[in-house]
Order: C-alpha cells, then structure tokens, then sequence
C-alpha cells in the first residue's frame, strides 16, 4: 500500500479528528478534515492528558508546543465531601518517564489545530451521508456539496452520523448523571488550590473536580452530579448546584455561590454500549465516534488522541488498508471496551476497589 496515494477524509474536527490528522498526514497521505462547526471551540474545562497521550505528541513533534500550555502534575488523588483522603494514583505510572499534564480543553484545541498544516481543515461541512463505497467512499454535506476519499474517517463524537449509517443505530445512554463545568481564578477557588495535583471530592453521588491549571493561574471546578433528567443540555439554576454540593467541604460550597452561571456549561452525562465493528474496508471510526465512555476515568479525550496514533501505526504495518482497519480495532477496541466498562462505575468503595485492585479504601465508609 502506498501511503503517500491515500486521500484520507476526516469527518469532524474534535480531538479525535486533529489528532488522527496529525498522525495520518504524517505519513504522507493526502487528508482533509470536514467540521460542521464555523468555529473551533471547547467547553471552559480543564483535563488532564495522560503520559501515552505526551508520548504521542513527542512522536508527532508537537510535545513541545502542547507542553507550553499545560502544568505537569503527579497525581490524582480521591477524597470524601469533607477531605479526608480516600485514595491516590501516582501520575506518571510506574516506570513512565513522562507527566500527566493539565491543560484547559480550549487550549488543547488551540494546539492541535495549530499542528495542522494551513488548508487542511474545512469549517461549515456538516456531513450528512456517507456512501461506502467497497474502495472508497463519499460524503454528502449539508448543502449538496460531496468529497470522495479512500479512507474516510468518522471522528464525528458521541452522536456519530458515520456511525449511525453504517455502524450502529443504538442511542447513546443517558447516565442518570448532569456535569457542570467552568474555570475560575485561583483566587477565587478559597485556598483549595495547595499543588498541581487534581482532586476528586466524593459524597451523596456528587462529584466535585478540581483540576489546577496553574499556568493559567486557574482552576477547573467542575461538580458531577446525579440527576434524573435527560435533556442533553438541562436547565439549572445556582441553586440546584448548591443542593449537590450541601455538606461539602465549605470552601467548595462557597466556590459555588460565588461561581458565574454564565460560564458554566451545563450537560447531561451520556456514553455509548460498545459497538461490535468500527470498520468496513473504507470507512473506520475514532474516539468518541467509537466508543464514547463517561469521563469518571478522564480517558475519552486520551483514548481519542490514542486511536489517531495506533490508525497510522496499522497503516504503516499492515499490506493493505483493509488489514490496517482490522489491526487497528483489534489494537484498541478492548482497551476502550474496558474504559467503557470502568468508566461506567461512579466510585462507590467496592467500585474504587474494582479500578485500583489490591487496594483498600482508607476511608471510604465516610463518604
Ligand atoms: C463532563 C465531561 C468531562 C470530561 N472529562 C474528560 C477528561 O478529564 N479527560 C478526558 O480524556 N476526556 C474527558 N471527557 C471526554 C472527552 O471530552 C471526549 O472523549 C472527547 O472530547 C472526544 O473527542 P472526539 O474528537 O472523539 O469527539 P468530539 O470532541 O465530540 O468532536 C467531534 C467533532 O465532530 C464534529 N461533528 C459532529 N457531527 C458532525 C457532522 N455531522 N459533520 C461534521 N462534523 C461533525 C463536532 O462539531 C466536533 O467538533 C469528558 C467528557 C465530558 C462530557
């Protein structure tokens, strides 16, 4: 196969989408990415991008220019409502050279577009069909406008028309749970902010994160929190915030009252049930596309990057486009299937046992 031949369309724009386009265009294929947005932009939230994920980009070349953004951090740490420590997992795991580092999402995206070279990305495509064509395939935009690719990849996220048309009509499943998300200035984070480090805050089924973004002099406060409502993006007013937050840690009550609802981004948590094949011979998905998890492990977005790197490693291997699309599901389909799985735990103390085997809650009976 000869990769520099390959005219490879990428469906979406997202991290999934970037990073697959960074790691194929490498390659020396021909790729164009179509976004419906008119405009690259990400929730005000911070995430953490994990030592394989800094690997990748040093692979790419781009470590450097997404390292400028983010602090590097050691680890992340689970503790009750009212701080008492729970459990720690040590960042960089062991043997790893290389940080966890914690990035706000709208710089990520800034990063990664800015890796991609000038022309690349077509904003204002809104895929509406997709035609698999055995070798190749078209896409139909909104408007009447087409693209034919031999390779096209959907990277569309957790609603996926690529998916839908060719690969699973399921719905995603709402987790019974809303995230409320927002950055606020170290200032006004009350004295929670003591290190790099993110920190977890469980009690009555809320989930408070706070991720330090200390290049910014910020922090990513989000809280998750259990609610029955399923609209994707519900109606909530400071009030409800307070309620899940009741016998928290007072500091993180008073973030809240003093948080501006303006800049919250308010969601319904939703992930998918995996799906059994990710491929035809022309068409294959990547991140959230493929197997959108919850974020209780804070892997969808690393996941997404990961895919685009293990794609171009099957294409680089394998003798045909048609084993590299099968290489490469066998390479990541069970590790997300397993992400999908523990990602769907909300970490109660048997289910913090489950994601750290062998180790023993110290003080989870007081959640
Ligand atoms: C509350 C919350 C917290 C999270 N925290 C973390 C975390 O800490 N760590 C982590 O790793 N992950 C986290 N995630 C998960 C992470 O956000 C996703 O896994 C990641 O954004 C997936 O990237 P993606 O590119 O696959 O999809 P998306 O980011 O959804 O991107 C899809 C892109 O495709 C475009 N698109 C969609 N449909 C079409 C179409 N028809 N035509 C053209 N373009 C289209 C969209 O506009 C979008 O730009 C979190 C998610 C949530 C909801």
């Amino acid at each position: 196969m000869q990769l520099s031949d390959l005219k490879i369309a990428v469906v979406g724009a997202g991290y999934g989408g970037a990073a697959a386009a960074k790691a194929l265009s490498l390659l020396g294929a021909r790729v164009d990415v179509y976004e419906q947005a008119s405009r690259i932009r990400e929730v005000g939230a911070g995430i953490g991008l994990r030592p394989s994920t800094m690997n990748r980009f040093r692979e790419w070349g781009i470590f450097d220019a997404i390292a400028e953004v983010t602090s590097p951090s050691d680890y992340f740490e689970i503790l009750t409502a009212t701080g008492d420590p729970i459990m720690k997992e040590a960042w960089p795991a062991d043997g790893e050279q290389v940080h966890t580092h914690l990035i706000h999402r709208g710089d990520f995206i800034d990063a990664l577009m800015g890796a991609l070279p000038e022309g690349m990305v077509h904003l204002g495509r809104k895929l509406e069909s997709v035609e698999d064509k055995g070798e190749g395939a078209v896409l139909t935009f909104a408007g009447g406008t087409t693209a034919e690719a031999d390779l096209v990849v959907g990277a569309d996220g957790i609603k996926s028309v690529v998916r839908h048309q060719l690969f699973s009509q399921k719905p995603p499943v709402f987790s019974g749970e809303h995230a409320y998300r927002t950055v606020i200035s170290t200032d006004a984070a009350h004295g929670m902010v003591v290190d790099d480090n993110l920190r977890m805050y469980i009690g009555r089924g809320t989930k408070v994160y706070l991720l330090p973004l200390r290049h910014r002099d910020q922090v990513s406060f989000d809280i998750t929190a259990l609610d029955p409502d399923g609209t994707w993006a519900p109606q909530v007013t400071k009030e409800d915030l307070l309620t899940t937050v009741e016998g928290f840690d007072e500091r993180m009550v008073a973030i809240t009252r003093d948080l501006d609802m303006d800049t919250v981004n308010i969601r319904a948590v939703y992930d998918i049930d995996p799906v059994d094949t990710w491929h035809t011979n022309s068409v294959v998905l990547v991140g959230d596309a493929a197997h959108s998890m919850l974020h209780h492990q804070g892997q969808g977005a690393n996941s997404a990057i990961e895919d685009g790197g293990a794609l171009a490693d099957a294409l680089k291997q394998a003798g045909s486009l048609k084993e590299a699309l099968a290489l490469y599901q066998a390479t990541r389909k069970p590790v997300t299937d397993e992400l999908q799985r523990i990602s769907r735990q909300g970490w109660t103390e048997e289910e913090i046992n489950d994601v750290f085997p062998g180790q023993k809650p110290a003080a989870a009976g007081q959640e």
